[in-house]
């Protein structure tokens, strides 16, 4: 039985919602192999409630100064100085952009391939990992050989509040980065304008794509939000013609959302869009198109026109 280390990246004194899908998908791996999971954390300070009760085996802490702020050279080394310790058969984490950053250098000083961005495990057992190539239009699988092997995942791939219930121990491992020299400077963080809505968070999301025909139409979708306790979020195309913000988009390029319920409207379901919503608890999906994607992923579908539908929806919700 081996160890697969979870990398858990920090936000202030939080665990990264991307690092505890990371988490998840981890449990899931160590379902199929019979491998143990392990959650790794850089930097001094406390381990986070947020583990405190997870099904995993350990936590393991680099409580090293020189880790509490991002510095790749140091993370590179103390990840390089963790996996000697620990030799884990994997090495898991939330594909960020930090984690772009100085991952491959990790995997290039070991020689070790890493699963970048991926999107999901075809066989655990085999090493057959799933990615997007070509920005997503295609997904490949790609097949790994014995060894330890580094994955990033993509996004939404797992669900972050999948991490069952135990009471994992708290280790140190002492790593000595005294001689690693820094050769970035670190800057004031930058920081990103912030939308005034953060859908990541909604417990339902109305979202409307091409099939709303005109930004007039989108009324209708705000009143059914309305009526729902819900945001509005939408599909690139609706955007990209300026009738919402970008911080209402769902997708590879917009937001991931896990809401309790998702109503798509007018939503083909290209898998540009469906890593963003895919872990939804409720997918429900009018749409014209008996053959739209979306129909396959969605809980409850309608095929039919959304102009007679949400109409009929938002006069039933008033009538409650
Ligand atoms: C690198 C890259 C990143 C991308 N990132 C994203 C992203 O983050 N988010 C995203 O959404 N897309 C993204 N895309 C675009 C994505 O590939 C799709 O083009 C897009 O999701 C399609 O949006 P849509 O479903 O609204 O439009 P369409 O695919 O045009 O679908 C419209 C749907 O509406 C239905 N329809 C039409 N009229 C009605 C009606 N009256 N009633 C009911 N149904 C109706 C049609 O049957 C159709 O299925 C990205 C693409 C690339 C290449």
């Amino acid at each position: 039985m081996g160890k697969i280390i979870v990398l858990g990246q920090m936000e202030g004194s939080q665990v990264s919602r991307i690092s505890l899908e990371a988490l998840s998908g981890a449990r899931q791996l160590a379902a199929a192999t019979g491998h143990t999971v392990l959650a790794a954390l850089f930097g001094p300070g406390d381990p986070p409630e947020q583990l405190a009760g997870a099904d995993i085996a350990e936590i393991i802490r680099l409580p090293n100064a020189e880790l509490a702020d991002y510095s790749p050279d140091h993370y590179v080394a103390a990840a390089e100085a963790l996996i000697a310790a620990e030799q884990p058969e994997l090495l898991v984490t939330g594909h960020s952009y930090q984690i772009r950053d100085w991952l491959p250098r990790l995997a290039a000083r070991l020689g070790r391939p890493l699963i970048s961005d991926c999107i999901g495990v075809r066989d655990a057992g085999a090493g057959r990992w799933v990615r997007p190539v070509f920005q997503g239009k295609i997904s490949a699988d790609v097949q790994t050989s014995p060894g330890l092997v580094l994955v990033s995942f993509q996004s939404g791939t797992y669900r972050a509040d999948e991490l069952g219930s135990g009471s994992p121990t708290v280790r140190t491992v002492p790593v000595d980065l005294s001689a690693v020299e820094s050769r970035l400077q670190r800057e004031e963080k930058f920081q990103e304008a912030k939308g005034a809505v953060d859908l990541s968070r909604a417990e339902r999301i109305v979202a409307v794509g091409r099939g709303i025909g005109e930004e007039e139409n989108l009324q209708l979708a705000h009143d059914l939000a309305k009526a729902l306790g819900a945001e509005v979020g939408s599909s690139r195309p609706v955007v990209d013609y300026g009738w919402l913000d970008h911080d209402r988009q769902v997708g590879s390029s917009g937001q991931t959302v896990s809401p309790k319920l998702y109503l798509a409207l007018g939503i083909s379901g290209a898998i540009q869009h469906q890593v963003g919503m895919k872990n939804a608890g409720c997918i429900v999906a009018i749409n014209k198109d008996a053959n739209a994607p979306i129909f396959e992923i969605a809980d409850y579908g309608i095929v039919g026109d959304l102009f007679d539908y949400v109409p009929a929806l938002i006069k039933a919700l008033h009538a409650r």
